[in-house]
C-alpha cells in the first residue's frame, strides 16, 4: 500500500481502515515510512480527526507493534496511572508506593519530559545509582515482591508510539486526541494492565488546553481503553498553576520525599494524590467507594507503609537505601539559590503554566533535542499557588539555577509569567477536579 495514498485519503477528510493504518505503523517502525511522510500523515490527523474505528484501530496496531506484557498469576489487581503531562506533577512517585501499600501491583512505565512538561523518569534519574532501564525479569521480580516498580519506556514497547512521538513533538501534532489517545493507551495496553486512572490536565499548563478539548481527550481514552478491555477512569484537573511548591526534578523529588514522609502535604497535591488513588482501588476492587479508598490511602501514608515502599523500590532499583532519610545527601543542590520577589504588593491571581515549564527547560532542566543531558538541581522551590496574598518583594518562589546569570534570567521571567491582582476583591480558588468521565 502506498504511503501517499492513505494521507492523501486522510488529507481529504476519509476515514482510514484497519488495513491502512496498519500500513502506516509497520512503516513506522520498519522505517518504510518517511519522516515527511509521517509527518504529512499526522498533520492530516491533526486537521482531519479520526472516528472512534480509526482510533481504535491506530491504538491496537501501536500497542503490537512492540513487545506486550503480561502478568500472570499476580495475588492482586494490576494497576496504573497515567498523567497527559503537566508542570510541578510529581504525585506518580507518591502514587506507585502508595497504591502498592494498599494491595495493588504498579508496574508503571513512565515517560520523560515532554515539551514543557516534565516526566518521571528525569526526576528519578536525580538519584544516584537508580536504574530506570532494568532488565524485564528483574522487572517482574520487584513488581511481584514489592508492588511497584516505576522504570522508562524499553525500546521495544510500542516503539511505533516512540517514533511518532519524535516527530508530533517537532513537527507541532503533539495536541490531537485521537493522536495523543493512541500515545498513551498504546504502551499502556502494552504493559499488560487491568486497570488504569488518568489525569487529564485541563489549562494552560497542558496539553488540552481547554475544558471542551480536556473533556473530548477524557472521553476518547476511556472510549477507546474500554474497547481494548482495560477499565480506566480519567480525572479531568486543574493545571493552570504548577501543582505543588516545587518544580524541577530534584526539587519535586525532594517534594515526594516530605509528602511520604509526612513532613509537608501540599493541599492540591493531596487532595489529587488521594483521588487518583481512590480511582485506582476502586477499580482494581481494592475498596468498594471513595470514602473507603481514600480511608486506605490515607493508612498507608500515615502508618509508613508508602514511604517503606518506595524506599525498597529505589533500593531493589540501584539508588541508596538511607535516600528517604537523608535526602540532601544524595540528591545535588544548585550553586546558585535566589529569592524571585514580587513586583507589587497583591493576590497572585494567574500563573502563565505553560511559561514556567519552559523556564525549567531554558534553566537547563528539560531538554531542547532529544537525547540532551538534563540538570537535575535546578528547578523553583517554594512556589506560591493562586489565591496567596503578598506583599511587595515577597518572593514568588526560590529559583535554583547553575550560575547566577541563569537564575536573574529565570527570576525575570518568573515575575512576568506570575500576575499579581487586587487583593481586596473576593477569590475563588480555581477547583481542581473538574470532571470524572468513566
Ligand atoms: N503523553 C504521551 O505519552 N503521548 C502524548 O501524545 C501526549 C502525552
Amino acid at each position: 500500500m502506498l504511503a501517499q495514498e492513505v494521507i492523501r485519503a486522510k488529507r481529504d477528510g476519509h476515514a482510514l481502515d484497519a488495513a491502512q493504518i496498519d500500513s502506516f505503523v509497520r512503516g513506522l517502525v520498519d522505517g518504510s515510512w518517511s519522516e515527511g511522510q509521517i509527518a504529512a500523515l499526522a498533520m492530516a490527523v491533526f486537521l482531519r480527526g479520526m472516528g472512534r474505528d480509526e482510533a481504535v484501530a491506530l491504538t491496537r496496531a501501536m500497542m503490537h507493534s512492540g513487545r506486550v506484557l503480561a502478568w500472570p498469576d499476580m495475588p492482586g489487581p494490576v494497576l496504573d496511572k497515567h498523567s497527559s503531562g503537566g508542570v510541578g506533577d510529581k504525585i506518580s512517585l507518591m502514587l506507585a508506593p502508595l497504591v502498592a501499600a494498599c494491595g495493588g501491583y504498579v508496574p508503571m512505565i513512565a515517560g520523560r519530559g515532554l515539551g514543557h512538561t516534565g516526566g518521571t523518569v528525569d526526576k528519578l534519574e536525580a538519584i544516584p545509582g537508580y536504574r530506570t532501564m532494568p532488565a524485564a525479569q528483574e522487572f517482574d521480580r520487584i513488581v511481584r515482591t514489592l508492588g511497584c516498580a516505576i522504570i522508562g519506556q524499553t525500546p521495544d514497547l510500542a516503539p511505533a508510539d516512540k517514533r511518532l512521538y519524535a516527530i508530533r513533538d517537532v513537527t507541532a501534532t503533539v495536541e490531537s486526541v485521537p493522536l495523543i489517545t493512541a500515545s498513551i493507551l498504546s504502551k499502556k495496553l502494552a504493559s499488560g494492565l487491568q486497570g488504569l486512572a488518568m489525569d487529564i490536565k485541563c489549562g494552560n499548563g497542558a496539553f488540552a488546553d481547554t475544558p471542551e478539548m480536556a473533556r473530548q481527550l477524557a472521553e476518547s481514552i476511556v472510549a477507546v481503553a474500554a474497547g481494548a478491555g482495560l477499565k480506566t477512569r480519567a480525572l479531568v484537573t486543574d493545571m493552570n498553576q504548577v501543582l505543588g511548591h516545587e518544580v524541577g526534578n530534584s526539587l519535586e523529588l525532594l517534594g515526594a520525599i516530605d509528602y511520604l514522609r509526612g513532613d509537608a502535604r501540599e493541599a492540591r497535591t493531596h487532595e489529587l494524590t488521594l483521588a487518583l488513588g481512590a480511582q485506582m482501588l476502586i477499580i482494581g476492587g481494592l475498596a468498594a467507594d471513595e470514602v473507603q479508598a481514600r480511608a486506605k490511602l490515607q493508612v498507608a501514608l500515615d502508618s509508613g507503609a508508602a514511604a517503606e515502599r518506595f524506599a525498597q523500590m529505589v533500593v531493589a532499583l540501584g539508588g541508596p537505601s538511607d535516600l528517604m532519610e537523608r535526602p540532601a545527601a544524595y540528591l545535588a543542590a544548585a550553586p546558585v539559590v535566589l529569592p524571585v520577589p514580587a513586583l507589587r504588593a497583591g493576590r497572585l491571581a494567574a500563573m502563565k503554566t505553560r511559561d514556567v515549564g519552559l523556564i525549567i527547560v531554558e534553566l537547563g532542566g528539560g531538554r531542547r533535542q532529544p537525547g540532551d543531558a538534563i540538570d537535575h538541581r535546578v528547578g523553583f522551590s517554594a512556589m506560591r499557588q493562586l489565591g496567596d496574598v503578598l506583599a511587595a518583594g515577597e518572593p514568588l518562589a526560590m529559583v535554583h539555577a547553575a550560575d547566577a546569570a541563569a537564575a536573574e534570567r529565570a527570576v525575570a521571567a518568573l515575575q512576568a509569567a506570575c500576575e499579581i491582582g487586587d487583593a481586596s476583591g473576593a477569590w475563588t480558588a480555581p477547583a481542581l477536579l473538574q470532571a470524572t468521565v468513566g
